[in-house]
């Protein structure tokens, strides 16, 4: 078998060469040519999904030693258009940037974002979110793209499916990848662009290995190892990992996608991997976070209030030669632009820095000391000022960024929005709320003594300070065996409020569990005590994120702040993305509002809305379902609704034209809902 990649490529466009392999690991040094620059491998690859790394100028991003940038097809394609490309001649030329670009295929967004419509062995094709048109992403569509945009380094479409999947559904992705790889290598022709192909398999050894060799065999210039970070643990993915790049071509660059921490590409490193993606030190970096050579510095502490140090005393970046930490505690603070900035600089630096400190080790052959070295210190948190744990408790923090603790009449404490003022469960204590209006009427308990062979799937939307998260969590502990298994899915862009809630859990007794601290520290838990139960944190802006779930939801608990804190939230488009991701499965959707705007807009995106239970101070809630959800006990909107909301002065969301107005009218007038019973 080895003779099909030891097999010299007909047209090798990158003359990858390895310059030198660690003793005792699979770690090498390489060096290839791009038709913009001259690589030197191990390398990370910032990301500028948009054709910008946030927040970031090209200057400063060559200047930091970035290589290659990564930016995304799915996206540019809706947005600016590949016309744009065309006609500018090029990313390269459009955004300024000199060096090398690699474009993914847009498979990973196509099989993850809710706008998902159909797969065939065509490929796949999605509702465009700019403006809903229908878009058929083939292997050769996606190559057409990529050819469009100019990038130095394309990939194959791929079929990507969660880690967890099943081996029947792993194995039909993998053999369709393979098939969209053989097409997408025709499709290039004879571009001079280079193209990697991306080896799948999920968790299973087996397809792994023929997904591996299977591409192998190909002319490709490149390979990826793709589907892990999506739902694996971190052993998980290192075993996968160092199990798939043995099988790779030994002559070709390896490419983890989208990993990672420092730790984590020090580890893949170590297995073998050359090339590596990833949004972290941006994202952090909006956050307040930065890595150091003394550990992980969240700014927002108060303890960097008064320092005048630098932020990393090894670093030579510009935000370490100029600015003190105290400085950057304030602009983290106050949420300015220049903070999200400087901190992403200093991150992109260190990121480079360690592949270059990696990557001179390996050429000296002193990697395994430098891996030794890293690894005890790269997960550290800042270690000269060390978070005490013992704190009085009179030193408690009441609040924590645009967060407090507020403390109803009735003795029970909850989170409040500082800014908006509004309170998560105001007049009901949060897991009383959590269990009334999410878990008990979304028939939790029965649902998880169904005999199916999945885990049910929660999608909550608004994590806040995890009450409905938990009292699901309390539900499947507390079920009768045998119990179907549970993945919790929770979306939020702001994990103060659970943090400070988590901090003061002698006011939050809900929170003292295992599970709320595994996802504050590392944004996934698996129940120890109950087999099948496991929650999982999405970081960011639901209306970016929706999609990069590769569950789809059963039960959704909408609990985000109303529509005078966060309108996005509930507008008809939100709930439209909302409605595509559920697939035509059968979906409840709980919500605490009974607002007519939130339910037109529910009707407008196609669910049926009935009435929920009333809570604390709301006489009903709202429960949305797609239409294979609604069952005869639902009490929904009827005719009397319908009349209510033709008299109402707030009909429409304030910002529609005319036109859309009465487009609106059609809609909910003619909604299926109100055939059935206002047809008398
Ligand atoms: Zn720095």
């Amino acid at each position: 078998m080895r003779g099909i990649w030891q097999k010299a490529p007909l047209t090798s466009r990158l003359q990858f060469q390895i310059e030198a392999r660690a003793t005792g690991c699979g770690a090498r040094a390489a060096v290839f040519r791009t038709l913009h620059n001259e690589v030197l491998t191990p390398l990370f690859m910032p990301v500028g999904t948009q054709a910008t790394v946030k927040a970031q100028l090209p200057q400063t991003l060559e200047d930091a030693g970035s290589q290659i940038l990564l930016a995304n097809t799915y996206h540019l394609l809706l947005r600016p258009g590949l016309d744009v490309f065309r006609r500018m001649g090029g990313i390269h030329e459009f955004m300024s940037w000199k060096r090398s670009v690699l474009t993914d295929s847009g498979g990973y967004q196509i099989f993850s974002l809710p706008h998902s419509r159909s797969l065939t062995e065509e490929g796949a094709v999605f509702q465009s979110y700019t403006d809903g048109r229908p878009i058929l992403l083939s292997p050769e569509a996606s190559i057409g793209a990529q050819v469009a945009i100019g990038s130095d380094i394309m990939m194959a479409l791929d079929q990507c499916v969660a880690s967890t999947a099943d081996e029947a559904v792993a194995r039909a992705a993998m053999e369709l990848t393979h098939r969209w790889a053989a097409r997408s290598l025709a499709a290039r022709g004879d571009s001079p662009q280079a193209i990697f192909a991306i080896a799948q398999g999920a968790l299973f050894p087996e397809l792994r290995r023929e997904s591996a060799l299977g591409l192998a065999g190909m002319d490709f210039d490149g390979f990826a190892i793709g589907g892990l970070a999506v739902g694996e643990g971190k052993s998980e993915r290192e075993d996968i990992c160092a199990f798939t790049a043995g099988l790779l071509p030994a002559d070709k660059p390896r490419y983890l996608m989208g990993v990672g921490t420092p730790l984590d590409i020090l580890e893949a490193v170590h297995r073998g991997v050359d090339m590596f993606d990833c949004i972290i030190p941006t994202q952090v970096a909006q956050r307040g976070g930065v890595f150091t050579s003394r550990g992980y510095l969240q700014l927002r502490r108060g303890v960097y209030k008064f320092s005048d140090e630098k932020l990393d005393p090894a670093c030579s970046c510009p935000t370490c030669r100029r600015y003190s930490r105290a400085y950057l505690h304030h602009l983290t603070k106050t949420r300015e632009t220049l903070g999200w900035q400087l901190l992403g600089k200093h991150n992109i630096h260190f990121y480079h820095q360690l592949m270059r400190d990696i990557r001179a080790s390996i050429l000296s052959d002193t990697f395994l000391a430098l891996y030794r070295e890293k690894r005890a210190t790269l997960h550290e948190d800042d270690l000269d000022n060390p978070v005490l744990v013992q704190k009085p408790k009179k030193a408690k923090r009441q609040a924590l960024g645009n967060y407090e603790i507020h403390t109803a009449w009735e003795g029970f404490s909850s989170i409040r929005h500082i800014h908006s003022g509004e309170i998560m469960h105001s007049r009901t204590p949060p897991m009383e709320e959590a269990r009334r209006l999410y878990v008990e009427q979304s028939r939790l308990a029965e649902r998880l003594r169904e005999q199916e062979a999945g885990p049910l799937v929660i999608w909550d939307v608004g994590l806040g300070a995890g009450a409905n998260a938990m009292a699901a969590v309390a539900c499947h502990e507390s079920g009768e065996k045998p119990v179907r298994g549970l993945h919790i899915v929770s979306f939020e862009n702001d994990l103060d409020s659970l943090r400070l809630a988590f901090r003061n859990n002698d006011q939050f007794r809900y929170l003292r569990h295992s599970a709320p601290s595994a996802i504050l520290k590392e944004g996934a838990w698996r129940s120890k005590t109950h087999p099948g139960l496991a929650w999982t944190l999405v970081p960011g802006d639901f209306s970016e994120t929706a999609g990069t779930s590769p569950f789809a939801p059963d039960i959704i608990f909408y609990d985000m702040f109303s529509g005078k804190t966060n309108a996005g939230a509930w507008t008809p488009g939100a709930f439209r993305r909302l409605f595509a991701a559920c697939r035509g499965r059968s979906v409840g959707l709980f919500t605490y509002t009974c607002s007519t705007a939130a339910r037109v807009a529910l009707l407008a995106a196609g669910f049926h809305v009935a009435r929920g239970r009333g809570t604390g101070d709301k006489t009903e809630t709202t429960i949305a379902l797609t239409p294979e959800a609604v069952r005869a006990d639902h009490e929904l909107l009827a005719a009397d609704w319908l009349e209510k909301w033709k008299r109402s002065s707030a009909r429409f969301p304030a910002d529609l034209s005319a036109a859309e107005q009465s487009a609106w009218e059609e809609v909910i007038l003619g909604h299926p809902q109100f055939q059935h019973h206002g047809g008398g």
